[in-house]
């Protein structure tokens, strides 16, 4: 089986402590790869590296790192499809998704802050004569950017690409669930030549890299994507420590549809928002609430729609559901589902392990799943799930349905599904969530601030909100 590699001071490296875990393949339920068991000594290294690489890489020109980055997305595209293979076989995600989705926006967010960086400007305020203010920018020093595995590296590179481009080096750490493609990106950062030091990716469980990682003095800059607990975790241990920290946590989304929305594309889009990438996706619509007029129509055609899904092989292009990312997670779901029953949940369908035949008949795969009958205040409608499962929520009126979706800890993201152009409006200002959709889903210009409120987070990325997290303003006053 393939070794992963720590990829630390330009170079790749055996964790210094020599053990590895192993990787496993979700669609078939076996080991095919070694992922380093990294500790401290390899953490303490790779700050080193970074802190070192910072003293030159923070001076380089904007035009010189822009360049630096648009090669690393270029490489990836030029090698697009081995990253969709092993994305997909990390992750049991499909590779019709990866190929739309997760390899693509590896590339594009590279050459997004690659870009942003040359159209930023400063901020300069006057004082009747007296005296000019400006606010330059400045890089702050090593970020640690950690990342999770439903999107592994389009997540990562999310966190990386406004931190290189602004001028930080980086210490990453990726999920220990799915490490390949932050391996093969190591492995491009060499073959284009990128400067020592400057990108350093570290591998392994969470508490035992994480923890030293966060709390080390030489990181002052934590960019984290991952769930509520580890985030509650990471803002104890770094608070103390005044470190700059963006959280992007879990969500518990609504997904509202009004008796006046248009019917197709409200299920189409609801279909999608529960089921995608097996429903793990932090922005996925959970709690599908939809107003009593037409709840039974929906209900039926929505059925209708889930029935046609295929739950198959990752690599056959008809396959709409690939597999879990994990066995305990797909446990974690399964337990869910029972829960629900428990509380008295109407499994309407789905609900079960999906057993394939052949090579996969020990993937972990699940059915998409729709649940009917339970109150939003149950644990299954206010715990994030984070598989395939959506649960049925009728509503009479737009002040139940606002006071029902705000009535989570968590508050990320939602859509609204109405033809009323006003009561989109009214509805979205009513909400408690960082990103409020009308009449789509998942629909994102990366120029837009991205994040949640509540439990869902703290701070926002995207565009220019990205550059500003990963600078440090400091304004200087000119007496004239
Ligand atoms: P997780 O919190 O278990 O892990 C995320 C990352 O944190 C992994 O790399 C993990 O190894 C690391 N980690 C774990 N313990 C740590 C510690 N003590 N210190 C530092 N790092 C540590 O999350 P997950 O299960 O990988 O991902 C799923 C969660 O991520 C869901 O809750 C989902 O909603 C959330 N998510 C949020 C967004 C967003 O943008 N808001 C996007 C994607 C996923």
């Amino acid at each position: 089986m393939e070794k992963i590699l720590n990829y630390i001071n330009g170079e790749l490296l055996k964790p210094s402590n020599g053990e590895y875990f192993e990787n496993y393949n979700p669609s078939n339920g076996s080991a095919y790869s070694w992922v380093p068991d990294s500790d401290k000594t390899d953490i303490d290294k790779a700050v080193a590296a970074a802190k070192e690489a910072f003293k030159s890489w923070s001076k380089t020109s904007k035009h010189e790192r822009s360049k630096l980055l648009m090669k690393l997305a270029d490489a990836i595209e030029k090698r697009s499809e081995e990253f969709i293979r092993a994305e997909s076989k990390d992750n049991g995600k499909t590779e019709s998704q990866a190929r739309k989705v997760d390899i693509p926006r590896a590339s594009a967010n590279l050459r997004f802050f690659a870009t942003a960086i040359l159209h930023d400007h400063s901020e300069l305020h006057e004082m009747d004569g007296e005296a000019i203010n400006y606010t330059s920018r400045q890089a702050i020093g090593v970020a640690a950017c950690i990342s999770p595995w439903n999107l592994p590296l389009y997540l990562l590179t999310w966190k990386i690409a406004p931190a290189l481009a602004t001028g930080n080096t980086v210490v990453a750490k990726p999920s220990e669930v799915t490490p390949m493609t932050a391996f093969l990106l190591s492995k491009i950062c060499i073959e284009v030549g990128f400067p020592k030091g400057v990108l350093n990716i570290v591998h392994g469980y969470g508490s035992k890299v994480g923890d030293p990682l966060t709390t080390h003095v030489d990181t002052p800059i934590i960019s984290f994507t991952g769930g509520t607990e580890t985030g509650k975790h990471i803002a104890g241990l770094t608070a103390p420590m005044f470190k700059k920290t963006s959280l992007e946590l879990g969500g518990k989304n609504p997904n509202i549809i009004f008796a006046d929305a248009n019917f197709d594309q409200a299920i189409e889009m609801s279909v999608k928002a529960a089921f995608s990438n097996q429903g793990q996706i932090c922005l996925c619509g959970s709690r599908l609430f939809v107003q009593k007029e037409i709840y039974s129509k929906f209900k039926a055609a929505l059925l209708t729609e889930v029935s046609k899904l295929k739950v198959g092989d990752p690599k056959a292009p008809e396959t709409d559901l690939g597999a879990m990312v994990s066995e305990s997670h797909m446990k974690k779901v399964l337990g869910k589902i029972e829960e629900a029953k428990k509380l008295g949940g109407q499994i309407l369908i789905g609900g079960e392990r999906e057993i394939l035949g052949g090579e996969l008949k020990k993937g972990y795969f699940l059915q998409p799943t729709v649940i009917e009958g339970l109150s939003n205040d149950c644990s299954i409608n206010q715990q994030e799930i984070f598989g395939p499962v959506v649960s049925l929520i009728p509503f009479e009126t737009e002040g139940e349905v606002i006071e029902m979706a705000n009535a989570t800890k968590y508050g990320l993201s939602a859509s609204i599904f109405t033809e009323n152009i006003s009561r989109g409006h009214r509805v979205a200002a009513a909400i408690d969530a960082g990103i409020v959709w009308i009449n789509t889903w998942i629909l994102r210009d990366l120029r837009i601030p991205f994040g949640g409120m509540k439990q869902s987070g703290l701070g926002r990325e995207g565009g220019f909100k990205s550059l500003q997290f990963f600078t440090e303003p400091k304004n200087v006053c000119l007496k004239i």
